[in-house]
């Protein structure tokens, strides 16, 4: 049966009385994930930001929701750290059983300024994945560009089209991004900054979050070690993480993206397959769970105890 804007209304109540009544704290304390839930977030938006004044706005939720949904994490499941992972994977430790991890994609200057704060605040660990080349010349992320132009529906054609011509039509010349626009990424210094709070991992997104499969593989080399390159350069770290920039397994990225990353040193990527990583899948397709901004934190406890396939 179709949802009715009433039955949402009426679930979204439902759900907002079920956290308040600590159900989902109780429902998730007797029950085991079958893999780690891999939280995947964009930017963070103030809560007193005007509404509708920027693209892909579903990407960017609310600072007051985000740090409703890291006390949910904290309160009902195990947060962990991509070095956790690692750790259990080497058979060193036991992964919780309710291992979840925090991740932001693309490098947004608001993970720093909304985000971070919160995570040390809660002592949350969190993984960020940022496109190096916009981060080094202070601009705007080709989507948010072309949507500022031409709307969100002018993005998407070209995903299809070739790296070649890409590239230069569309990803190299970008417009140039204040610090306060909510748009803006990181600056290499705050890369640093938040790779030095406990528990923050930085990972790549490429330099200029380019669809790898529309690469070649020396295309797709350039733009995945340039990008380790720069950021393990700003941050004195080895950059081993990854996730594939739009990230649907086998469509948005090829066998041979693999195998670099491999190549170059990787240990674990990730797609945006909606699903829990289980411990059976490849290290380099770790599923993910896009969360977006309509999502409430007790809706995002209703998904880690109902709705998330097990
Ligand atoms: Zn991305």
């Amino acid at each position: 049966m179709p949802q009715t804007p009433l039955s949402f209304a009426a679930g979204r109540i439902v759900k907002h009385a079920l956290l308040a009544a600590g159900h989902y704290r109780r429902a998730l304390g007797r029950s085991r994930f079958p893999g780690v839930a891999v939280l995947g977030y964009h930017g963070l938006r103030r809560d007193d930001a005007a509404a509708g004044t920027m693209a892909f706005e579903n990407l960017h939720l609310r600072a007051s929701t985000f740090e409703a949904h890291c006390r949910v994490v904290r309160d009902t499941c195990d947060p962990i750290s991509i070095d956790d992972w690692r750790a259990a994977l080497a058979g060193s430790a036991r992964l919780p059983p309710r291992p979840v991890l925090i991740t932001f994609d693309d490098g947004y200057r608001s993970v720093l300024t909304i985000g971070a704060p919160v995570l040390k605040a809660l002592a949350l660990p969190a993984a960020v994945f940022v496109c190096s080349d916009l981060v080094e010349r202070r601009r705007l992320l080709w989507f948010d560009d072309v949507a500022a132009r031409g709307g969100e529906s002018a993005v998407e054609p070209w995903k299809a089209r070739d790296y070649a011509d890409w590239l230069p039509a569309c990803a190299q010349h970008t417009q140039e991004v204040g610090l306060d626009d909510p748009r803006a990424l990181l600056t290499p210094a705050e890369v640093r900054e938040l790779s030095l709070q406990p528990g923050i991992e930085i990972g790549s997104h490429t330099a200029r979050h380019p669809i790898l499969a529309h690469a070649t593989a020396a295309e797709q080399r350039a733009e995945i070690a340039e990008s380790r390159a720069a950021l393990e350069r700003w941050t004195g770290r080895p950059v081993r993480a990854f996730a594939y920039p739009n990230g649907r397994p086998r469509v948005d990225y090829t066998e041979t993206t693999i195998a670099l990353l491999a190549e170059l040193g990787f240990d674990i990527a990730f797609t945006t397959r909606p699903a829990f990583a289980t411990s059976d899948e490849p290290a380099f397709e770790r599923s993910r769970f896009l969360v977006v901004a309509e999502v409430t934190a007790a809706e995002l406890a209703h998904r880690l105890a109902y709705a998330w396939d097990r």
